[in-house]
């Protein structure tokens, strides 16, 4: 359970387990359709080598990261698998992606203009996913008159570009009210349709996340772009209320008591001495504080010990937190910050919950200083 590199007495624990169950239910679900992982952010936190290799062992076809450095670095560990960018990229770095077979995004006619003239000089090809804007307002092709400009280019340097995706994203797929939903899904479409020009055989046309692709198997495409999922998290509570897979929840975060001492009536706790003791108490301190993304706010939320729950009190420290213990426990007992602890049990999403955010966030936010440790049975 120990990393042997490190020493620390915080870590959190990734079950590959669970991220392959996950992976195969999704897999089971759409047995004939592309299924891109997304793996950008340090695989949500979770760790971008062990996660990739877990996820393509159980059936992910391909990886989906948000930038050109993620891609590289994840080509240096898997030279066969497809490796899309689904976030822009700098067309002066074109060819760094054509040499190491990274599929890129791009939308915008200039782009593939100065990515061709690149290209055209080096005798490259680069694979190429078209974005389009249904109504996400953050990347991608929005107008018609972009639509014709990027096919006009496209069609001018077809030894430069192979269209091997065309995609879109949505903003509210995970929410009961689906009119925004069905809208872009519409605009989608008509966009779709003026691409046919520029699409071949090879052509990918992939728009659910994990919220579309439990949701509405029959709006899938060619392909889905799995994330949250692959955590055993779901994108949101309505998802989760009427999903028809269930996830089993990969990450935990735990820690072990540094220290345990007695306070009497009127003593204090951490910096400004907010936390001042109404009657004799026992106090633990954890060595994990908001350096490690366990952030201020978390102040008041609770832990476990031996099953039982502990608040942490007075301000969390970079490095160090203090909890109230229902009785004196020894030095290096276990602390669980999120996941299972006797029988009782701290979900990623009531992390998120208490500091009012989505689940998504909280193991991003957990820093590399805290070493990940996989658990594989
Ligand atoms: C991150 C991301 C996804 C995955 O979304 P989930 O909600 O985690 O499934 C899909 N598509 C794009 C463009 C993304 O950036």
């Amino acid at each position: 359970m120990e990393l042997a590199t490190s020493f620390r007495q915080t870590w959190a624990e990734v079950d590959l387990t669970a991220i392959k169950e996950n992976m195969k239910r999704i897999r089971q679900r759409y047995p004939n359709k592309k299924i891109y992982v997304a793996v950008k952010a340090n695989a949500y936190g979770h760790g971008y080598i062990p996660v990739s290799e877990a996820a393509l062992e159980t059936g992910a076809d391909a990886l989906a990261v948000a930038s050109l450095d993620e891609a590289v670095l994840l080509r240096e560990n898997f030279p066969q698998a497809p490796i899309l960018v689904m976030g822009w990229t700098d067309p002066r770095h074109v060819s760094i992606a054509a040499k190491s077979e990274i599929e890129l995004t791009a939308f915008q006619p200039d782009w593939f203009t100065q990515a061709a003239e690149i290209l055209k000089d080096k005798r490259e090809k680069v694979k190429i996913h078209i974005k389009i804007d249904s109504g996400m307002g953050r990347i991608g092709i929005k107008t018609k008159e972009e639509a014709y400009a990027v096919i006009e280019e496209v069609a001018n340097f077809s030894s430069e570009f192979e269209i091997s995706g065309i995609f879109t994203h949505f903003a509210t797929a995970d929410s009961f009210d689906l009119s925004y939903y069905q809208q872009q899904l519409d605009h989608f479409y008509e966009m779709l349709e003026m691409f046919s020009p520029i699409r071949t055989l090879e052509t990918q046309v992939h728009i659910g996340n994990t919220a579309a692709s439990m949701r509405f198997p029959d709006d899938m495409v060619d392909g889905i772009r799995f994330g949250i999922g692959l955590y055993g998290l779901y994108p949101s509570k309505e998802v989760e209320k009427i999903s028809a897979i269930q996830l089993n929840e990969a990450f935990s975060l735990q820690s072990r008591l540094a220290h345990v001492k007695e306070l009497k009536p009127g003593e204090h706790i951490s910096y400004g001495a907010t936390y001042e003791a109404e009657q004799q108490e026992w106090i633990g301190t954890v060595p994990i504080g908001y350096g490690d993304g366990w952030i201020r706010k978390l102040q008041g939320f609770e832990v476990l010990v031996e099953g039982e729950r502990a608040e942490i009190v007075g301000k969390i420290c970079m490095d160090q937190l203090m909890i109230r213990l229902p009785k004196p426990y020894p030095v290096g007992t276990k602390v669980t910050l999120i996941g299972e602890n006797g029988g009782q049990r701290i979900r990623v999403d009531d992390v998120a919950d208490y500091l009012e955010t989505i689940n998504y966030e909280i193991p991003c936010i957990i820093t590399n200083r805290v070493p990940r440790v996989y658990l594989t049975s």
